[in-house]
């Protein structure tokens, strides 16, 4: 190989990939000064809400603890009743899965375009059926799936759509409206790689008000704030978010457009350099559409290089380029929750309710699911890149594609 020093690329693990400073640490002083550190009677929660819903444009806005519980918080305020069908990927976090379960709702796995690993409108309309309660759209990666045309045949079955923006931060459709604003409810996550981090958080954006008092109701145990004859009158969590990371997420905020414009000018010097390099297909993004690039995700033609994403994958990683062929190994349907139904004790429910065909996990029903695992191979990817950073990864998948490693 032609590069003997392994390559130093910054981190979001760690402070060279994160934009942590005394912008944070003003607010976390306020907080601990004020002595408020609970969202319920402190205001920094409620200004980080107040800019959340200004910057992303997307209506009223909840503070959460986890992406995980702004996705079970959102299918909370939807209510379904055990048995109904929520439609999804089968390649996502697995949060923003397992809330479905949680609520007594079965998971109902959309096909993927094997370009862009994103649901379609015509994968998500072959996956509804009579008893599908919602939508739920991921942006994988920060590539914005065609929203527009997903919410107009959710509106024609007469679903709400829930979109999962964990990885796709001021990511924009074509039409040049950022993701979150096209469906009735926006979740995302603030956890350590995310785009804006507080190393655990999340928020809901809800485009109603009364889904917004519904998300409220189920992050705060159900308990009425505000009410003249407060009650718990559901069932429901805790799932507030504290004065702290609200503090470190406001200054976050003001930093992510900034944040967000270096990752896609690292990305489009990257994708400039490797564009044309046989059988390596950079990020394929809608035209006018605004990728945010949480991660790189190229593709990898196997027929043209011998042993596919992770042979590359492989020899990247003897060069010092942590990537990751396939992201997630497998579709959510083949993890050990779906396979043995591990959920309640030992009742299985609710796979007990669903429909046979919904829990018909059949390759051949999937075939961009497996097309796109197989050949996507996962660039880690921050803030803190630079076209020089690009320019290293650039020359480390040339020197890979050149002379490739066998994969271990
Ligand atoms: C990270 C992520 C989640 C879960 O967020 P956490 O904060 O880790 O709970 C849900 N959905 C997607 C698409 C994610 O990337």
């Amino acid at each position: 190989m032609g590069n003997a020093e392994p390559v130093r690329l910054p981190s979001d693990q760690d402070a060279s990939g994160r934009s942590f400073g005394d912008e944070e640490l003003a607010l976390l002083r306020e907080v601990l000064d004020s002595g408020v550190l609970g969202s319920i009677r402190g205001s920094v929660t409620k200004a980080f809400e107040a800019a959340a819903s200004e910057l992303l444009g997307a209506g009223h806005a909840v503070a959460v603890a986890s992406g995980t519980a702004a996705v079970h918080s959102a299918i909370a305020a939807l209510d379904p009743e055990p048995g109904e069908e929520i439609v999804t990927t089968g390649i996502t976090d697995i949060g923003g899965i397992a809330p479905i379960l949680y609520q007594g709702a079965i998971p109902a796995f959309a096909d993927v375009d094997p370009r862009t690993g994103n649901v379609t409108a015509e994968t998500v309309a072959a996956a509804l059926s009579e008893r599908t309660r919602a939508v739920i759209v991921t942006h994988l990666f920060g590539n914005p799936c065609d929203t527009a045309a997903i919410v107009e045949v959710a509106a024609a079955h007469g679903v709400p759509v829930i979109e999962d923006c964990a990885q796709a931060l001021l990511s924009r459709g074509a039409d040049g409206a950022l993701v979150g604003t096209y469906g009735d409810i926006a979740c995302y996550s603030l956890q350590q790689g995310k785009q804006a981090s507080t190393g655990e958080g999340g928020l809901v954006l809800a485009r109603d008000e009364e889904t917004a008092r519904r998300v409220r109701l189920y992050v705060n145990k159900a308990w009425e704030y505000g009410s003249p004859d407060p009650d718990h009158r559901s069932l429901a969590l805790n799932y507030r978010f504290t004065e702290l990371g609200s503090a470190v997420a406001l200054a976050q905020l003001a930093k992510l457009p900034a944040g967000i414009a270096a990752r896609i000018a690292a990305a489009d010097a990257l994708t400039a350099a490797i564009g044309d390099l046989p059988g390596i297909t950079p990020p394929v993004v809608t035209p006018g559409a605004t990728h945010s690039y949480w991660r790189y995700a190229l593709l990898v033609d196997p027929a043209v290089h011998e042993g596919g994403s992770p042979t590359l994958g492989a020899s990247l990683a003897d060069l010092g380029v942590p990537a990751a062929a396939r992201y997630i190994k497998k579709p959510a349907w083949r993890c050990g929750l779906f396979t043995e139904q591990k959920t309640f004790g030992t009742s299985r429910w609710p796979f007990t309710l669903a429909r046979p065909e919904a829990l018909d996990y059949a390759a051949e029903r999937f075939p961009g699911t497996f097309e796109y695992l197989d050949r996507v191979l996962v660039l880690p990817w921050n803030e803190r890149y630079t076209a020089e950073h690009a320019a290293i990864l650039a020359s480390a998948i040339g020197d890979a594609v050149r002379e490739p490693v066998p994969a271990r």
